[in-house]
Parts: C-alpha cells; structure tokens; sequence
C-alpha cells in the first residue's frame, strides 16, 4: 500500500512542515524531494516533499493540489544535505531548502498549464481543455479555478497523467527592470579644475555629483549613485541638463564572464604538483584532503587536473571561489579547461537564468560548476569532488538563516555523496588544520610553481621610521615611498593596501574630543569626499559634514585615521604621472566593475593599484613586484577572537601578490606592532608558525577550534526589553545545561562589542562546548526559545566573528 501522507516543507519561518494528503492521482510523483503544490489558508504555494508517512496527523489534513515536475526537484542528497544544515544550525527546513532551490522554483500560484493535445473526454476535464484552447493553448491554473469557478486540481492533474497538458512553474516576477540600466556619462571634455569653480560656483551638490563620475571613471549608473553615494537624483538631472553629462540605458551584462578571454593551462605539472594531484587522486572518497599551498604554488592547476580525473570517470565536480567578482581569474582557468561542462552561478544571473542553470546540471547537460557560497548546492549529477578554494573565507559563512557555513557544508555532502573534497589555501583556517587526521589529508605545496621565490616581506615600524613629510598624517614612510619610486621607474606595478575605506576614519573636534557617532548604530561615522559626507559603514546613514561641532560650537573640526580616497588624493600628488586604479565598496559596487578594473590591471594600463581586502585575493599579475601595506593594524585591535587570524591572513594573502613574475618582488608592511605573531609569521610567510601561536591562545580561555562556539544574539529596539530579555534567554539555556548536565559554558549576558545596529540595541549569549552538547541545545532552543516581544534572538552556530 502507498503512504496516504506527505510532509511538505513551506518557505516560510514554520519550525515543522505540514502534512497533506496525497491524491491517488499523484502518488507516483510525490516523492521526497519533489516540488509539490499545497494551500495555505486561501492560498496555493509551492513547498518540497520532505517525508512519505502513513500515520493521519490528528486532524483534518488537506489534499495536495499538484506535483509539477516529471522527476523530483531536488536529488535525494540534496535533501539530505538541507535536513543536516537545519539540523545543525537550527534553522526551520523550508527556510533552508529556500536557500538551497532558486527562487525560480519556488513561488504562489503560478503553476502553468499548457495543452499538448490528445483526446479529452467530457466533463471537467473537458471544460478545462475548452478554455485552455481559447486561450490560445496555456493559462495558469488559478485563472481556471476562478474561470470555471470550481476547483480543477484533480482535473487537470488528470490531463497532465494522460499527456494532455503540461504543467510547469513560472517564475514569480521578479526580472523586470533587470535588462536595462540607466546610467549617466560625463561629457567630454571635462571642464578643467579652473573651470570649476565658475562652474559650479553655489552648486556644491552639482560639484558633488560631477566629481562622483569622475572619480568612478566618468560614468555609473544611476541606482549606484542615488543608493550607494546618496547623491542627489537633482543633482544629477541638472548636470544632464546643463549639457555636462548624459543619461542612457545600458545593457545589463548579464554573463559578464562569457567574453573574457579562457586561460589555457600550463603545460605540465612541477613535481610537487605531480605528487598533490596523484595525493588527491588517492584519496578515498568521502574523505578530505587539505591543498596547503604557498601563494603562487599553482593550486589551480591542481584543482583542474582533479576535475579532470573526476571527469575522465563520469562523474561531475563543485568549485566554490569567496566571491566570483573578485576570481574572474580563477573562472577563466576553469572555463579554458572545461568549456562548455562549465556553467558559472554568479550574482548577475537573473532569477530565471539560475533556475536554467540548475535544470541543465541536474539534467547532467553540465559537469563543472563554478560559484560562490550557494554553489555548493548544485544538483551536479554523480558528484565526485568539491574544491573549496581559500577555504579560510570568511564570505563562505552565510550571513541569515541558515547560517551556514559552505565549508562545513560540503565537508557533509562529500560524504554523503562519496565524493573527494578539496579544501586549499595558503593561510589555512584553524578549523581545518585542526581537522587534519585520518579522514583530514594533509597535501602540501611548499614552494612557488614559477622559478620565483616568495618575495621577502619587510615590516617598517610606524613608531619610529622616518617619515615622508608631505604625506602629513598619512602614515607613509620613507621606505615604502623609496619602493614606489623604484618600481614605478623600472614601469612595474604596485599593489597597496589599505583596509578602510572612505576619506578618513573619524572626525573630532580639537576642543571637545567628541566623535561624530551614527545616531543608529554605535559606530563612528567615517568621512567621504566625492560626495562628501560623514556615512555609517554598518547601515548607511549619511550626513553632511557639520560646519562646526555639534556639541561645542568649536569651528575647527580634525579628521583622525586614513583610508582609501585620501590614499588615492596622496597619490595623485606625489605620482602625478602614474595610472592610479582605486578598488573599494565605493568604485565597486556598479555591476562588474571590478573586472573592468583588474582588466585593466592585466592589460597593464595601471600602475599602482589601491584598495581595500579587496585587491588581496586571488589576483596574480606577473608585472606586481611591490606589494605595500599602508597600515597593517586597521584590524588588529578589533574586540574579536579573530582579530589576530583575519590580520595574518590578509597580510599574507596579499604579500603573496607580490614577485609572480620572472622580476621577482617585494613587500613592505607598515605596522606599530611589528612584533605582534600574526605580523612576525606573515612576514616570514609562515603560516604554521602563526597556526601554532593561535592555537595556544585559543586553549585558554578555550576558542574555535578547541571548544565551539554558539553566539545568540538578541536585538531590539528599547533597550531595556533588549537586556530583559538576554537575561531570560542565559537562564534558559543555563537551566537547559543543568537539567541535562551538559559539558557546557554559558557566557554572559553581556552587550555585544558594537552595541547598536540600524537602531536596534544588541546583547548576546555566548554558549561554549563540544559540538555535541552544543547540537543538542540548538536543535532545543530552535523549537523552545522563549520569545519575547519586540526583540529578536539570532542563534549563530559557529560563528566567524563575536562583534
Ligand atoms: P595559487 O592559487 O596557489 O596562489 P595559482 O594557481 O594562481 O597559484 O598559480 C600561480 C601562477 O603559477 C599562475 O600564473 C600559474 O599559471 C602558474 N603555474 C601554475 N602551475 C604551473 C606549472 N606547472 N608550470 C608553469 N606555471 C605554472
Ligand atoms: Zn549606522
């Protein structure tokens, strides 16, 4: 006998699915994993079949309208996959398979139908085909229903049986507007800063705006400038009209990778290479083996050829990359090796194009993905490896529910699917290392594939170093503008560093001390110029910039910290004739843009590179040979327990740009704690050494990887109820721990280090424990957690940073 039930997971915040009946029409298709049609109250949704039972739920259950799809949406481990991450992360399962389906296939009401022909009895049936043919063949299901005025499931279902009609799901609406966009463009020529002044003499937001295309390269669109530099939508219509600038639609590009030219691979493998791919080739499948590899020591090639062998034995493979914006690299190798087996899931696909190309992997039409985070849910059919590349990440960690983190998530679905993972990185994360064991391969490459060397690291004192002068309170020494000098007069590239964006870090009256705060968020506003104003790097507030201080009267007001715009102003002065490209959230966030820049970068139309973390990943330029960090302590001192890693790891990923080519190169790192470990091994490009620091201060008080860590953050709008609230939530979970006696701490409550987000206060508990204890807690506190209203609990497990 067949179940009579199916529990259906619904993409809303329900803790458990719902049950529904299951016609006998549809028994063959629901199945687990199939995308089912179920009501809701008056409406019909799109949920997945999670579970086949025989056992009637209590109460009166409802039928399941429809079963769409010929063969189940999503594979069996897949499934399996999305049970774990709720599982693990608490988080409900539909909210999870929401994240694991395109958006495509999700939706309300929008199933289609669409006559095919045959014969069509009488009846129902009948009408239904009478109306379909009027319609010129196809309509949605509900206009039926509400045409016939009847329900005309069960009809239809039956049609769709016999091959009478076909059934499928459109997208919910949601590409509109997404072809096109407006853009606005400087014209040329440019009036000279002489000019300008007339100009734009009383038009300062004119001057504002105009200056903002400049600096983005005379052109942006206009959703960029309005949402992101809070530039005047008048503004801009004025300089339009005053014939300095146009407006036009653009074309959206939509697969920003298909002209980019394929990077053939290198012609053979160095020895050490040879061993790795061989290593990888042994691992057995389901296990894990860790690519630790120096910057520049050819992992990708490795990457490749264990795609290859997966290949060559008909099974498909994942590549996930931090962020595909910033690897176009990376896609190129991978598309010059596999071609078209490679389908690309990037940021810019329309919602219908990421359904399409998940239909064509689980379909086996393609092989070899390659994307960020999400990726790692490719249907990729008979998966044999996944390759995390730059597993130390922090992006692969998603930032809502489920918070999971895409590193441990492939760990699971490798073994569930039996396939190889591949974890690489030259600054492996503590997590990994510590899994290193017998499931855990460590495979290493300890030197450049290139003849070069790693480029030697030189760490100049802040404290004590001269300084250049006319660099005023821009921390530039000597040294490192001796280094600019020689590179730029040789015609080689720089590459500098300077993690904070923005003109300058804070602004602060001389009289009073005080430090213009954003009124939502308990964070200094940073100063920008072009537009100028003092913004909230955590919600975006924005403000002008006040004539004189707010609390004092004072008139003169002093800017304090350095970033990238006023890097760039430096620059420009002191290398007048060299090609500057800045890269930051600032220049980036319009569609592509950082290719256009590294583009650029590679044809060699730029000299000296300047950006955020931005510029410190994955790039490899031969002609860089001098790589500066202008501060390396920017996040040293943060509050976190990662401080120290994300520091080392930047430094060291960025050093590693550094000497690609036959030139060779160097490195110099500006810094007040030069003896601080993280500064120390990056300099010595050692990343064991650092490893072996951190893991001893993390034994005690005991941190990631030596205890796990669940951060529980609870958020509100009134304070008080916000710290009433983490009370209830510590105690609970202490009553939990001691009910159950749970080898467990529970730190706090305690107001979490930023204080204040987008007006809301925040708290947390931190529970600290074995995964065990920890899991039992979780899946707890996910159904149980007392509720409070007005405030929010976030539960984090795992969590990359505490702040
Ligand atoms: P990693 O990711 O380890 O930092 P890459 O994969 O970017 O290093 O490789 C660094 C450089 O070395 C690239 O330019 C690549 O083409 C080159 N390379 C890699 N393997 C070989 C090889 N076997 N022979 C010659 N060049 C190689
Ligand atoms: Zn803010």
């Amino acid at each position: 006998m067949s179940p009579g039930y199916g529990l259906v997971a619904l993409p809303l915040p329900l803790a458990q699915p719902y049950t529904y009946r299951i016609p006998d029409s549809l028994t063959d298709r629901v199945v687990p994993g199939a995308r089912v049609v179920v009501p809701v109250r008056q409406r019909e949704i799109i949920g997945i079949v999670t579970e086949l039972t025989d056992i009637p739920p209590g109460r009166e259950t409802r039928d399941i309208l429809s079963a769409p799809d010929p063969e189940p949406a999503l594979p069996e481990q897949l499934l399996e996959t999305a049970r774990w991450i709720a599982g693990y992360y608490g988080a409900p399962l539909g909210v999870t398979l929401k994240s694991v389906l395109p958006a495509a296939m999700w939706g309300e009401s929008r199933v289609i139908a669409d006559l095919v022909g045959g014969a069509i009895s009488g009846g129902l049936a009948g009408e239904v085909g009478a109306y379909l043919e009027r319609k010129g063949g196809e309509a949605p299901v509900a206009a039926i229903a509400r045409a016939l005025k009847r329900p005309v499931w069960e009809a239809v279902n039956r049609l769709a049986r016999v091959g009478a009609v076909r059934l499928r799901v459109d997208a919910p609406h949601t590409e509109a507007g997404l072809a096109t966009e407006r853009v606005v463009r400087l014209a040329d020529p440019v009036p000279h800063l002489s000019e300008r002044d007339t100009l734009f003499k009383r038009r300062p937001a004119q001057r504002a705006a105009f200056e903002a295309l400049e600096e983005l390269g005379g052109s942006a669109s206009l959703r960029h400038l309005a949402e992101q530099l809070g530039l005047s939508r008048q503004a801009v219509a004025a300089l339009v009209e005053r014939g300095l600038a146009r407006e036009e639609d653009v074309a959206v590009h939509r697969d920003p990778f298909r002209d980019v030219p394929v990077t053939p691979p290198p012609p053979a493998p160095t020895p050490a290479q040879a061993e790795a791919i061989r290593a990888i080739a042994d691992t057995p499948p389901g296990d894990a083996a860790v690519l630790f590899g120096v910057t520049g020591s050819g992992k990708t090639f490795v990457y490749l050829e264990a795609v290859r062998h997966v290949l060559s034995a008909g099974s498909g493979a994942i590549i996930l990359v931090p962020e595909i914006a910033l690897t176009p690299q990376t896609v190129s190798r991978v598309r010059g090796a596999f071609g078209d087996e490679v389908a690309v899931l990037h940021s810019g696909l329309s919602d219908g194009e990421r359904a399409d190309a998940w239909r064509t992997l689980r379909r086996g039409e393609r092989r070899v993905v390659v994307g960020a985070r999400s990726a790692i849910f490719a249907p990729v059919r008979n998966l044999g490896l996944i390759v995390v590349d730059e597993e130390h990440e922090s992006s692969y960690k998603n930032g809502e529910a489920p918070r999971y983190h895409a590193r441990d998530v492939a760990l699971v679905r490798a073994r569930l699917e039996k396939a190889t993972l591949v974890l690489g990185s030259a600054t492996p994360s503590p997590e990994t290392m510590h899994r290193v064991g017998p499931r855990f391969h460590l495979v290493r490459l300890p030197e450049r594939a290139g003849a070069q060397p790693l480029p030697p690291v030189e760490l100049v004192d802040l404290r004590s170093a001269p300084r250049l002068r006319e660099a005023g309170a821009l921390p530039w020494s000597e040294r490192l503008d001796a280094e600019v000098v020689a590179a730029l007069a040789r015609r080689e590239q720089v590459l500098l560093l300077l993690n904070r964006r923005g003109f300058a870090t804070i602004l602060q009256c001389p009289a009073c001390g005080s430090v213009r705060q954003c009124p939502r968020c308990s964070i200094s506003l940073t100063v920008h110029q072009a537009p100028s104003g003092l913004r909230c790097h955590y919600c975006g507030h924005d403000e002008p910039i006040p004539p004189a201080c707010p609390d004092c009267g004072n008139a003169v007001q002093r800017m304090r910290g350095v970033g990238t715009q006023q890097l760039e102003r430096f620059l420009a002065a002191r290398f007048p004739e060299a090609r500057l490209a800045r890269m930051d959230l600032d220049t980036t966030s319009a569609r592509w843009s950082h290719q256009a820049i590294l583009d650029r970068v590679g044809r060699g139309e730029v000299d000296i590179l300047l950006g955020t973390q931005m510029i410190a990943k994955g790039l490899d330029f031969p002609n860089v040979t001098l790589v500066g960090v202008v501060d390396a302590d920017t996040g040293l001192h943060l509050p976190d327990f990662r401080a120290a890693e994300r520091t080392f790891q930047l430094v060291a990923q960025v050093a590693g740009r550094a000497g690609r080519g036959p030139r060779g190169g160097r490195v110099v790192v500006q810094t007040r704690s030069p003896e601080h470990y993280a500064l120390a091994t990056a300099a010595r490009h050692d990343a064991e050494g650092f490893l072996a620091t951190e893991l001893a201060h993390r034994r005690e008080p005991p941190y990631p990887p030596v205890a796990s860590l669940v951060n529980l953050v609870i958020s509100g709008e009134e304070e008080t109820k916000v710290a009433d609230a983490a009370v209830e939530v510590s105690r609970w979970c202490a009553g939990l721990v001691l009910a159950h006696r749970l080898a467990v701490d529970v730190l706090g409550p305690a107001p979490c280090a930023i204080g204040r987000i987008k007006a809301r206060w925040r708290w947390h508990v931190v529970l600290r424990g074995e995964g065990e204890p920890l899991g039992r807690i979780v899946r707890y506190a996910a159904e149980r957690l007392p509720e409070a209203p007005g405030v929010r609990v976030v539960m984090d497990r795992d969590p990359v940073s505490l702040l």
